[in-house]
Formats: C-alpha cells, structure tokens, sequence
C-alpha cells in the first residue's frame, strides 16, 4: 500500500498546464504537410519546366519539318516547270519550223493541267528582227486572224508572243505581245538569253490580268531557243542566234495555291516575296493572313534562288499549331502538380491533426489518471489511517471516548468527499459518453437556493454565508438534483478557493427572460491568463496549484455542461487576490401556477456506487 503514502508533488501541476495547452495543433506537426507541398511544388516546377521544354522541342521539330515540306515543294515544281520550258526549247532546236499544229500537240501530251496545275501556260515568244515583222505577222495570221505584234512603235529588235496554250480568253489577250519592252521581263529575257539558262522575272502583272477584281502578282520563267539547236559558246554568239523563248507565264495566287493548298496539309503561314528581302511591295503570294497582332510562336525566314532570281520565304506558325497539343501540356502539368501537391498537403495536414488529437487523448487519460489518483488517495489515506487507530484502540479494549468520536467523524467526511469526487468523475465520463440525462420539472430556483444555503451554512467554519433572495419565486424547467449540484459546486468553490475565509454572498433574482443566481467570494481570485480556460476539463489555475487547493479540474467542466442543458448560461468575473462572482442564468418558466413543490434530499447527490 505504499501508493497511499505518496506525497504531493509538482508533477500534476505540469500535467495539468500541459493538457490545457488548447486545441491549436503545435509546429512541429506542420512541418511534414509543409515539406510535402514544398516537394510538390518543387516536382511540379520541374516536371512543368521540363514538358515546357519538350513540348517546344518537339514544336520546334514539327515548324522545321513544315518549313522544309514547304521549301521542297516549291522547288520541286518550279523545277518541273522548268524542265518542261527545256524540253519546249528541245522541241524548237529539234526542227527549223514549229507550226502552230505541232506545238498545240506538243503541248496537248504534257497534260498542263493534270501534271502542271498552277501554270497560266507554255508559250514561245518569237525575235523578230524589224524587217521580218510584216512577213512574220502575215504568217500569224494564218492561224489567228487579228495577229499583230503590240506595242507597234518601231524599234531594233521585236519579239512576239507566237503560240501560248492552252489558248484560252487570258491568254489570247497575251498573243503577240513584245515582252522585250517591259523592263523587268526584258531584264529576265537578257539573263537567259545572255547564259543559255532558264531565267525568272521579278514580280510583274501578267498581260493576262484581264479582270480587275481578280488581280493577282505574276512572274515568268524563260529558257531560250538558238538556231542550230545548242546553245551558243560565246555571250556575242548567243545574242546573235537567239530565235526565242520557251516561256510560262504564272500567276503567283494560282500557282501557290496549287503548290501550298489545304491538301498539303501545311499547319504553317508562308509567304513568298520576289527578292532578297520580305518588303510587302515585293511579295508574290501568302497562304494565309496572320490574325492582326497575333506574335506566333516561330517564325523564320530563307532565300533561295529560282531559276537564277531570289526569293524570301518567310515562315510563321499559325494559332491553331501554337495552341496544339504539346504546347498546352506544361500548363496542364502545372495545375496537375499543384492540385495533386495541394492535396498531399490537406491529407498531411489531416493526418497532423488527427495524430494531435490522438496525441492529446493520450495526454488527457494520463491527467485523468494522475489526478485522479492524486485526488481519491488523499481522502484515502486520512481514511486508512482513522480506521486503524479506531481498530488498535478497538483491539486493547479503549472504550469510546472524544478521540474516538472525532476519528469517526473525519471517516465520515472523509468518505463524503470521495463520494463526491467519485460522483465527479461518474458524471464526467457519462458527459463523455453522452449518458449524463435531465429530468426536467417545474421548479422554483429561490426555493432551491434558500435550502442549499440552508444546509450548507451551518458546515461553514471560517466563512459566513449571506442570502439576498426575491420575494416571489423564479419558475424554472429543470432537474433538481443537478440545478442542486450546480448551487453547490459553485459555493464549494466560493468557500474552498477562499482559504483565509471571509463572505460568501448568494444572490438569485429575476433579469429579463432569465432566472439568475450569482455567488460571491473574496477568495483568491482567478488570473487573467487562466480565465479562458476555466471550463475546459482538468484545468487548473495556476494560483490554485500553487496554494496547494486540491481538486480535479473537472467541477465547472461538468457545471458548464449542466447549465447549458438547461438551456442557460455560466459566466464569471474575477480579479486575482480580490475574489470571483459566478453568475448563472437559466430560462424562466412560462408560468409559476405549473410550479411543484417537492422534497429533496438534504445532502448533496452522493453515491459510491455507479
Ligand atoms: P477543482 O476545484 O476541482 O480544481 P473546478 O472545475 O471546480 O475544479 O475549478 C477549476 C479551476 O477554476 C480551479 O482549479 C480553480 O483554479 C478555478 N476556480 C474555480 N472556482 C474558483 C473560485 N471561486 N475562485 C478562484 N478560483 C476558482
């Protein structure tokens, strides 16, 4: 039984401190959920970084491949445009006289518009020297009766469109016409008559342009013809014997658009401009028109040479490429990674608080237990050891005297205060159990009042008890025994927490809608740092601890509770070293006709049995 001989000691005061530390969760269990977001966040940047990255390389890939896809093709079929010009000249070098017949044949077998779509037309522009023009224009005729060679004015040398086919409205409007006098289709006529070479002109508008709403930008693609068939050693030589042109005329909308359309599937913008540089003067054709102020996401620019002349093509993604697939990803994985990140975090953070309260039940049991203990031995003890004087002097037959009568009245006392602590913690555990019940009744609180203080007075030793009560009775709804237990805690309190003795005054009266008893003391008063935790289960203000008043902390735990069952509520005022009131307030009945007189017992709810 060494247990019963324990002494007090500071350790409970600290467990006390410890439980009540509130329900704020501590640091330290923030750190995991905030180590988990910040991973997360860090992951999420990465991986965000890295799809970024990706995703540009591989947008990157695809801009180039649609650049080259469009490069080639452009190549190729102006190439093959050009190798059909070569073997037109072939065919004017293989016989001295091409009629309009075989040339029509000639060129009804290349199939223009099946295997070179996009062309206006293959055509021979004749040199005509100024005294051939009549005998020359006569023989035209014989094939198209209004044949002249246009512009008229006479000069040293003439060339004239002689065939052109397919001999359709536009290019009829073209026969006979001296390329040779416009300057930028002489400048290309020059160069490929000057290196035996194809040659293609800058941007010019077509002859063929007969209607104005449909204009479009055009160049030309010569290939000269000599006489003998081969071309001329010398630059002189070439000049002498030139007897024409193999040429196409092309209209740069048509041709582009045949070479660049939808079906190609380009996802890019392209625009083809005649020159070194993409002037908007210059430019031939554009697939498609930029949204104004749209800044794609790549863009570039090249030149390439076309039968001896450079063009810039310029290269621009489109929205709907920079919208498209991988560039979309990045942001995707960033709200992926934060929502997942987040998560972890709110699960963590659960987890944190789940672990706090596990944490805290733990430490609320271990109070329990050690107040609990605490506070049953100390009756305990005073108990034991009563009743073992009591049985010695039993024993050598003392016959019962004062000595004897005082220790059986401390047994008494001593086994009514482990009752009531015993009730305590009955009542406890059923308010945590949800079993505590009220039975309610009418009832009249002055009435109650005026008999707790009728049986408590008399106990006083150092206290004096005042009563100021009204005149007609305060109707409440309420269980006897607990409003009783609620009266008594709190003058118990009223008297313990005043150790040096002095008033306790009780009051009860009406305030508006409630019936209200304050009980008044000049005891030691509560600290204002422990006031917002003097419902709270097992705590204890510190100037109680440290004047050694013993209790269990859960007396207004339980008062608080009853009070509000009732619909009502406590609250308190107090000042440290000058005393507390406690005020409780619980809803007036609607009639006091419904009142019931009834007898209560006259001690205090007491039973050691659960
Ligand atoms: P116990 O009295 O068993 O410790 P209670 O729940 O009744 O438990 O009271 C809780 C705490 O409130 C007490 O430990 C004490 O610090 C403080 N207290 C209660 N009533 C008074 C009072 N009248 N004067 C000063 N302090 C009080």
């Amino acid at each position: 039984m060494a247990w019963l001989g324990a002494r007090r000691t500071g350790r409970r005061s600290y467990l006390v401190e410890s439980v009540s530390m509130g329900r704020s969760i501590p640091q330290r269990l923030y750190w995991p959920p905030i180590l988990f977001l910040s991973l997360g966040l860090l992951v999420t940047a990465g991986a965000t970084f890295a799809v970024a990255e990706i995703g540009r390389f591989r947008a990157q890939t695809r801009f180039s491949a649609n650049v080259t896809a469009a490069r080639v093709t452009i190549q190729e079929r102006i190439h093959a445009h050009i190798s059909l010009l070569y073997s037109v000249a072939g065919l004017f070098a293989a016989s001295d006289t091409v009629g309009y017949d075989e040339f029509h044949r000639f060129v009804q077998r290349l199939e223009l518009s099946e295997t070179y779509s996009g062309t206006q037309g293959v055509g021979f522009s004749a040199r005509v020297r100024p005294e051939e023009r009549a005998a020359f224009e006569a023989q035209a005729r014989e094939n198209l009766p209004d044949f002249r060679i246009w512009p008229e004015e006479p000069r040293e040398e003439y060339h004239a469109i002689l065939y052109l086919e397919p001999l359709d409205a536009r290019n009829r409007a073209a026969m006979g016409y001296d390329m040779y006098t416009e300057a930028v289709r002489r400048d290309a006529m020059s160069r490929a008559r000057d290196t035996g070479a194809a040659a293609a002109s800058g941007a010019v508008t077509l002859v063929q342009e007969i209607d104005d709403d449909e204009r479009q930008a055009g160049f030309l693609i010569y290939v000269p013809v000599y006489e003998g068939g081969a071309v001329p050693p010398t630059v002189e030589a070439r000049r002498e014997r030139l007897l024409g042109f193999a040429y196409s005329p092309f209209r740069a909308g048509d041709l582009f658009r045949d070479i660049l359309g939808k079906e190609r599937g380009l996802r890019v913008a392209v625009a083809i401009y005649d020159g070194g540089a993409a002037i908007p003067e210059a430019l031939l054709h554009q697939t498609i028109e930029q949204p104004a102020g749209y800044r794609p996401a790549f863009s570039t620019s090249e030149t390439i040479i076309i039968a001896g002349r450079p063009w810039t093509i310029r290269y621009s993604t489109l929205p709907g490429f920079d919208a498209s697939g991988e560039q979309t990803l990045a942001p995707l994985t960033a709200a992926a990674g934060l929502l997942l990140s987040l998560i972890l975090f709110f699960v963590a953070l659960a987890q944190a608080r789940a672990r706090h309260e596990a944490e805290q039940a733990v430490r609320i049991r271990d109070t329990f237990l050690s107040v609990a203990s605490h506070e049953l031995k100390t009756p305990l003890t005073s108990l034991y050891g009563n009743a073992q004087l009591l049985q010695r002097r039993m024993a050598r037959g003392t016959p019962f005297g004062e000595r004897e009568q005082s220790n059986v009245n401390a047994i008494v006392a001593q086994t009514r205060r482990l009752a009531k602590l015993i009730d305590e913690l009955l009542d406890h555990t059923r308010l945590r159990e949800g079993r505590l019940e009220i039975q309610r009744a009418p009832l009249d609180l002055a009435e109650i009042v005026r008999r707790v203080a009728a049986e408590l007075g008399p106990t006083f030793e150092r206290h004096t008890l005042s009563l100021e009560l009204p005149t007609e009775p305060l109707p409440i709804l309420g269980d006897p025994m607990r409003v009783e237990q609620i009266l008594v805690n709190l003058i118990g309190n009223a008297v313990k927490y005043s150790p040096k003795g002095g008033a306790v005054e009780v009051s009860a009266e009406q305030a508006g809608p409630w019936a209200q008893v304050r009980v008044r003391d000049q005891g030691i008063g509560i600290p204002a740092a422990a006031q917002p935790r003097l419902f709270s289960q097992f705590y204890r203000a510190p100037n109680a601890v440290g004047k050694h008043i013993s209790g269990m902390g859960i007396g207004l735990y339980i008062v608080k509770e009853l009070v509000e069952r009732h619909g009502g509520t406590i609250t308190f005022e107090s000042k440290e070293g000058e005393g507390s009131t406690f005020t409780v307030r619980l809803p007036l009945a609607e009639s006091p006709a419904q009142l019931s007189p009834r007898q209560h017992p006259s001690d205090p709810p007491v039973s050691l049995q659960p």
